[in-house]
């Protein structure tokens, strides 16, 4: 079971697979890992004890903790929250949750608070500029609502975590990255186009 595994300078940790979107450009709908992360699909979730354990053991040299599972890291955002405080006296390396911003909508409740402290960057992936391009390329299991709800998400992250970024992907149109620009801006958000990860 791959629970962390290295990418570039960061020590990434797969607590799940489960997500509440099914996206057209998933990266597990082409294959097992990334780079070489290993098969990253899980027989299991592993526990908080050995997330954490496995953090503390392979973080060495690394330069961050990014929770990202292959699926929506948020999905155990009470889990993540145990993590961090377990691992926290033995890693003190900044941590990144890069996420699908549906939080609140898979929890029932406003979440972002219970991060503050604790992580220092949450990216969210914003992936169209409109609710209906939104659900049309990731179908999520909230349908539009998904959009706005994120766009909250956001926000509310804002008020509390020192680092929120919206992201999108070097594939989208200029015309449509301008207004995620702008709507990244409405937020109060930093906003990042990475590259399509193949
Ligand atoms: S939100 Fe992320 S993990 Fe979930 S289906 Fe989309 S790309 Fe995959």
């Amino acid at each position: 079971m791959t629970i962390t595994y290295r990418l570039d300078d960061g020590l990434y940790v797969n607590m799940t697979n489960r997500c509440s979107n099914r996206c057209d450009f998933c990266i597990r709908n082409y294959g097992d890992g990334i780079g070489n992360s290993g098969g990253l699909w899980l027989d299991r979730e592993p526990t908080v004890e050995e997330t954490a354990a496995d953090i503390i053991k392979n973080a060495d040299g690394c330069r961050e903790i990014v929770f990202c599972g292959y699926g929506e890291p948020l999905m155990r955002l009470d889990d993540i929250v145990s993590v961090i405080k377990k691992m926290k006296p033995a890693v003190t390396l900044p941590v990144r949750i890069n996420t699908n911003g549906q939080a609140d909508l898979i929890h029932g409740r406003e979440t972002a608070r219970e991060l503050e402290g604790l992580v220092d960057t949450v990216s969210i992936s914003l992936n169209a500029p409109d609710a209906q391009g939104y659900e049309k390329i990731c179908h999520s299991d909230y349908g539009e609502k998904a959009f706005d709800a994120l766009i909250k998400y956001a926000s509310d992250c804002a008020k509390v975590i020192p680092h929120v970024v919206f992201s999108v992907v070097d594939v989208m149109s200029p015309t449509d990255i301008e207004k995620c620009r702008k709507i990244a801006t409405q937020a109060g958000v930093d906003f990042r186009v990475r590259k399509m990860i193949q």
